[in-house]
């Protein structure tokens, strides 16, 4: 059984009086919440105050990023061990955002990866296809390349810890979702890969994650598919009350 993820992804928003008020919030408002895990991403600097405010409860903390060394002259970045050592748990790695901004590559993408769960944070890598790619006909080629160049030589013992979201670009932040069946159908698509790369019996383990324009009001219908086992939610992980909501989807 795979227990559903879901994850806010901050990007760029909330200092830390803002995460620090939105955090207490949600533990308030969710409780001794069960049976779905929840993981709130902040920036690098907002992560060790939220670390300490969430210590002792049960939502887990992400980062947006990682490097893919440990240490060394690299101004301007983040290592695994000083995720860890803040309390990370996940690391979004492969963003649509860092692969267009930040010049994010597969083998980067790789690389942080690897590294990433090399210190057992658990990565969650982001892939997906651009409109164009789409309307092209070439969503699986893309997804099927991310996916294989993503998890390269990734040692079969460690895999599991791997969470994929599937983040169709066109999709994000734009209020367009893919419908249910589109999701489940690259989804499914998906872990028939991860089984083609390691086996089918740990891409059943493996966790598919929806992204893009997830809200209150779609969450529901998205979860009933049986590839879809949690979101990356940007936009409406901002407000406690739908971030909230998302996190108790109904389950049907
Ligand atoms: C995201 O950036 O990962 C995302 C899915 O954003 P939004 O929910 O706003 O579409």
């Amino acid at each position: 059984m795979r227990i559903p993820i879901i994850a806010g992804n901050w990007k760029m928003h909330k200092t830390v009086g803002e995460a620090i008020d939105f955090v207490t919030r949600l533990q308030e408002e969710l409780g001794e919440w069960e049976g779905t895990e929840v993981v709130v991403a902040p920036s690098f600097i907002v992560l060790d105050p939220v670390a300490q405010r969430l210590k002792g409860g049960t939502i887990s903390l992400a980062a947006q990023d990682v490097f893919w060394e440990e240490k060394g002259a690299y101004t301007g970045e983040v290592s695994p061990p000083m995720l860890r050592d803040v309390g990370c748990r996940y690391v979004i790695i492969g963003h649509s955002e860092r692969r267009a901004y930040f010049g994010e590559t597969d083998e980067t993408v790789n690389k942080k990866v690897k590294m990433a769960l090399s210190h057992d944070l658990n990565p969650i890598i982001c892939v997906g296809e651009f409109l164009e790619e789409k309307e092209r006909g070439d969503t699986f080629n893309v997804v099927e390349r991310q996916v294989k160049e993503g998890l390269r030589g990734v040692d079969a013992g460690t895999a599991r810890q791997i969470v994929v979201a599937y983040e169709p670009i066109w999709a994000i932040g734009t209020g367009k979702t893919a419908s249910p069946e589109q999701a489940q159908e690259v989804q499914s698509f998906i872990r028939g890969i991860i089984g083609d790369i390691f086996s089918p019996a740990l891409a059943e383990v493996i966790r598919i994650q929806y992204g893009g324009s997830v809200k209150p009001d779609n969450i529901d219908e998205l979860m009933v598919q049986p590839d879809i086992d949690g979101a990356l939610v940007g936009g409406a992980s901002l407000e406690v009350e739908s971030f909230a909501r998302i996190v108790r989807f109904e389950r049907k």
